[in-house]
């Protein structure tokens, strides 16, 4: 067992119990979120999602549920996810789902 000043179900950020706290919440409602297509070469068109923190946004799993809703390839690195095809709009509705606010998401 651990000396006590564990912060057991306290979250650091704001003091608050875990099941109170929305530091989550407001991280995603913080976030400036841009979404943009890209052309790349040959013409193929790709939807680039830039500017998600890394440190409170599980971009892997983002990334793996968009490739699965979108039934496209591909990727995430650093803090943006590239996928495969022009999806600007459907991805706005999925990062609002997924619990984004709308103003947060900027579409370029
Ligand atoms: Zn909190």
């Amino acid at each position: 067992m651990s000396e006590g000043n564990e912060k057991t179900g306290i979250c650091s950020k704001c003091g608050l119990p875990k099941e109170l706290c929305v530091c989550e919440t407001l991280a995603k409602e913080q976030q400036k979120i841009v979404i943009r297509t890209a052309k790349k070469r040959y013409g193929k068109l790709v939807t680039e999602i830039s500017g998600i923190d890394t440190k409170q946004i599980d971009i892997k799993d983002l990334a793996k549920k968009l490739k699965q809703k979108f039934a496209c390839g591909g990727s995430a690195k650093k803090d943006s996810i590239i996928l495969q095809g022009e999806h600007k709009t459907e991805v706005k509705k999925e990062l609002i789902k997924y619990g984004f606010t709308e103003s947060s998401i900027e579409e370029k």
